[in-house]
């Protein structure tokens, strides 16, 4: 129970272990819900500047038998505490390679981005079982982008650069994730193949009043542009937020809910790649 055995056991409360009893449900729901297959994907849009679709994030969600369908919220972070997140996201990645070739039809140069976990991204064997996973389907390296958070980092940057130069030689493109709400190194982010940084939607948020977040967001477009990658500002919900990025960084592509909300991939095979603002 107690995780140190220097510190003394503390007194165990009936919703803590309340909490531990739906944890240990959850995973074990978890692994059955693998076998059966019942994580799912959803996708959000990007936009670029001139508002055409220039990317897709894929996005986890769990039909559950009896729940309906869960966040990430409801299973990620279970799924990062039991270490299951390893095959949650190897899932995730095989579905994406199968839908990308019917999307491909319908938006022949717009890459898909997946979510992956600092501690999958961890994983000794991370690019050879991605690289045959990608071997294995229609699909090419250079048809992927993959999304870490500075947590992916924080550890030897020796062995995270190198691992994401051989992917990156491969074709895949980094994506920095909610950037500004870690604790990664300039320095070391001057050393990594990053296409792309994300702007979190905390900052993205607040910008329009000005402040702060409006400083932070001036500092990553500036970062964007002294790493030369691409910018994308995520959160993007409405049209203060859209005036406020078309007025004063007109190069940085958009994210949000005013755009579209995360919906069930298959509903993307069937839109238009552009975005008119009625
Ligand atoms: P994220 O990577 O920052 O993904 C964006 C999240 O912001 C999504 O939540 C999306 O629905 C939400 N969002 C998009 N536009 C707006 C907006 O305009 N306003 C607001 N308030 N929210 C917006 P979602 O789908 O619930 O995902 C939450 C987080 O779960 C993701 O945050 C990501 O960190 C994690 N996640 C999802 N799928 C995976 C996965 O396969 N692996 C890992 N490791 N994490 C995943
Ligand atoms: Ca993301
Ligand atoms: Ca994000
Ligand atoms: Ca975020």
């Amino acid at each position: 129970i107690g995780k140190r055995s220097n510190q003394p056991i503390t007194f165990f409360s009936d919703s803590m272990s309340e909490r531990a009893a739906t944890h240990v449900k959850r995973v074990s729901e978890l692994v059955e819900g693998l076998e059966r297959g019942e994580l799912i994907l959803f996708g959000q849009p990007q936009y670029a500047p001139n508002k055409t679709l220039c990317g897709l994030e894929i996005l986890a969600r769990w039909q559950h038998p009896e729940e309906g369908i869960l966040g990430p919220a409801a299973f990620i972070p279970v799924a990062e505490e039991s270490g299951l997140i390893v095959r949650v996201e190897r899932a995730i990645i095989e579905k994406t390679l199968e839908y990308l070739p019917a999307f491909r039809k319908r938006h022949p140069h717009v890459r898909l981005s997946v979510n992956i976990s600092a501690k999958h991204f961890a994983e000794p064997d991370f690019v050879q079982v991605l690289l045959e996973m990608i071997n294995q389907s229609e699909c090419e390296a250079s048809d992927l982008i993959l999304e870490l958070t500075e947590s992916a980092m924080v550890h030897d940057i020796g062995l995270v650069a190198e691992k994401m130069n051989s992917l990156r030689s491969a074709g895949c493109e980094f994506s920095l994730d909610d950037f500004g709400t870690g604790y990664s190194s300039l320095s070391y982010l001057r050393q990594l193949p990053f296409s792309e940084i994300k702007i979190d939607r905390s900052f993205v948020m607040d910008a329009p009043e000005g402040g702060t977040s409006a400083d932070i967001v001036e500092m990553i477009v500036k970062l964007g542009e002294t790493l030369k990658t691409r910018v994308v500002a995520e959160g993007v919900e409405n049209r203060e937020h859209v005036r406020f990025f078309d007025d004063r960084y007109p190069n940085v592509n958009l994210q949000g809910y005013y755009f579209a909300k995360p919906e069930p991939v298959g509903h993307w095979l069937s839109e238009p790649s552009g975005f008119s603002l009625a």
